[in-house]
């Protein structure tokens, strides 16, 4: 990309790389070629611009990209990214485990819009497990352990079924389970307008349409297209039942392209907070037993002997669980958690919106900085990053990509959104939710009353911050709301599309491809004044409207 002899941009900053001009004005014909006799890009290139004994510990408002070379269209820009080693997802968006931002629902809507949720662990080990088992069963492609009842339950069994569970669609088995002989199945318009009392043997459907144990996915899905029916019960030559298809999987994987999904069971990706208490293995085993692909360490802090012990404890307990470990914003909180085995690192110390650790503690940095420092050890490795908190707009996620970021994990830009737990209420005439820090004294109290738990305390705010045995609780952040933003369901798809465009501004088609320029030099960077922040800024207007999207 770069038309540079010396790409990389790594000379120093005299004029010296100024070709030297003759009064004659040059044929713009020659301007192409004209750029070559300068040794180096305009601007700054990363390095340059991240070198903080020159420029200070930098925030995303601090810098801008410039402008690449578009040859393409803006919905050409892939967004794709490996969020940890072993995981790719479409889009480069996390939800931060905050107990105003991810359960269950923010998760699903997240993961079928192409980003990873990530439970937060404010309440009990059960309940939490609960979330994740939610997301999990929301979408399939073989359902392996579906909801089975026997010939003697009743429509109230199955209603029952509807209301805890969300779906009615119940293969009927000699035994009420999974591998019994199949006899028949019940669905929703077989209950409807029955009594509970009516025994299911009275309304079932017999002659069901069944796959064969071994076909492949996409034949099944072909057997239930044609076979216009909403279930396809799979079964052995015996005609025990094995499994069963939904046809609403197959509209749900029509309507959502970009889902996260494991690529062999079809099953939204689900991720889930936990802390490094003894306690916290026994919550692990429920969460995984739920079906947890991702668990991230959620500590304010991660260079501690608790996290690197619990980093090699899981790796050696469940090899197959990815762990984000974190949070850092140094090479050296990083080295240590590579070290003990992270399959990705969470990078942030006090930047995000409800954050008062730098204020307080004197402890983080400045997060642009953090972000490059970190992923460019990082990468060396192989273990993707994770820039989270500060994540205000549209431009600062693409900056954290430019950085070297593999994905970004938002609280306050997700909070407010209908999927976000929590009611909205009026704050001064507008429509807000409540969104606090984890650190807050709001979130720690709320722990601290505890919540019945069958494994243990469940401080997990206190923990965090590694003040759970202290008299006095000394907050790290506060408790606020955030204005209503509707739907994800739009939001997401306007951050995604708005995402698409600013690389595209820079004249990169992916992540990676911006990665590879940022390194390289090719992408090229400017700081920026507080002046020039004014003038970025909307100004000299007497009043104005600032619409978003449409
Ligand atoms: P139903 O017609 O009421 O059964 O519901 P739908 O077919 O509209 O939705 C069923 C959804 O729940 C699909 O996405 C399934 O993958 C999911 N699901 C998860 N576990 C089960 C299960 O045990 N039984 C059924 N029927 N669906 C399940
Ligand atoms: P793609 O269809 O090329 O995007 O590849 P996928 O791996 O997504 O899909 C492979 C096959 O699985 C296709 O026949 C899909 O229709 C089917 N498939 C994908 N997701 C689901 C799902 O959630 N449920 C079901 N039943 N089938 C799925
Ligand atoms: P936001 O996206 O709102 O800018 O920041 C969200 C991130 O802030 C979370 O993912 C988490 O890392 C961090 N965070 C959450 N609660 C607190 C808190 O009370 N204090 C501090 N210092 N950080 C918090």
């Amino acid at each position: 990309m770069s038309p540079y002899i010396n790409g990389n941009g790594n000379a120093d900053s005299s004029t010296s790389h100024m070709p030297s001009r003759s009064s004659k004005p040059l044929s713009p014909a020659d301007a192409l070629a004209t750029l070559k006799e300068y040794t180096r890009g305009d601007g700054l290139s990363l390095h340059e611009l991240m070198d903080s004994r020159k420029n200070g510990g930098l925030t995303y408002n601090d810098f801008l990209m410039l402008p690449g070379h578009i040859n393409f269209p803006a919905s050409a820009v892939s967004l794709q990214t490996k969020v940890t080693k072993n995981i790719v997802l479409n889009t480069p968006f996390l939800s931060s485990p905050m107990d105003t931002v991810t359960e269950d629902r923010m998760a699903i809507s997240l993961a079928l819009h192409g980003g990873l949720g990530v439970i937060h662990h404010n309440c009990s080990a059960e309940q939490q497990a609960a979330f994740v088992r939610k997301v999990k069963k929301f979408e399939n492609g073989f359902i392996t352990d579906p909801v089975c009842l026997g010939p003697d339950g009743t429509v109230g069994d199955v209603l029952d079924i509807k209301a805890r569970l969300g779906f009615c669609g119940v293969p009927i088995t000699e035994t009420g389970k999974i591998g019994g002989k199949l006899i028949g199945i019940v669905t929703g318009r077989d209950v409807q307008f029955r009594d509970p009392e009516t025994p299911l043997r009275s309304v079932i459907t017999t002659d069901v349409v069944t796959g064969r144990a071994g076909i492949a996915l996409d034949e099944a899905n072909t057997l239930l297209r044609d076979s216009k029916k909403g279930k396809l019960p799979i079964v052995d030559a015996d005609g025990n039942l094995v499994s069963l298809v939904a046809r609403s999987d197959l509209r749900k994987n029509q309507n959502y392209p970009l889902a996260s999904k494991v690529p062999e069971s079809k099953q939204l990706y689900c991720g889930a907070a936990i802390g490094t208490r003894p306690a916290d293995k026994d919550r692990l085993k429920l969460l995984v037993e739920a079906g947890l692909d991702v668990v991230v360490i959620d500590s304010s802090q991660g260079n501690s002997k608790f996290q690197i012990e619990f980093v090699q404890w899981i790796k050696e307990t469940y090899p197959k669980l990815d762990v984000i470990a974190g949070n850092v914003v140094t090479r050296e909180q990083a080295a240590q958690l590579i070290a003990a085995g992270a399959d990705a690192l969470r990078i942030g110390m006090g930047s995000g919106s409800i954050c008062i650790t730098q204020e307080v503690m004197a402890v983080g940095r400045p997060q642009g900085t953090a972000v490059f420092a970190v992923s460019e050890f990082a990468s060396r490795f192989g273990v993707p990053t994770i820039a989270d908190g500060g994540i205000g707009n549209i431009g600062h996620i693409a900056k954290a990509l430019a950085l070297g970021a593999s994905a970004v994990m938002m609280g306050g830009l997700l909070a407010g959104t209908a999927e976000s737990p929590g009611e909205y209420f009026y704050h001064e005439g507008k429509r807000v939710k409540l969104y606090r820090g984890m650190g807050s004294i709001e979130a720690m109290e709320h722990t601290a009353k505890g919540v019945p738990s069958a494994v243990g305390i469940d401080n997990a705010a206190t923990a965090r911050y590694f003040s759970e045995a202290d008299t006095v609780k000394v907050a790290q952040g506060v408790s606020g709301d955030v204005a209503d933003k509707g739907s994800i369901t739009k939001f997401v798809p306007y951050l995604y599309t708005g995402l698409q465009h600013s690389l595209q501004d820079a004249g990169v088609q992916s992540v990676t491809e911006l990665q590879a320029e940022s390194r390289s030099g090719g992408v090229r960077y400017e700081l920026r004044t507080a002046s020039a922040q004014v003038e970025g800024g909307v100004h000299g207007l007497n009043s104005y409207t600032k619409r978003l999207f449409a």
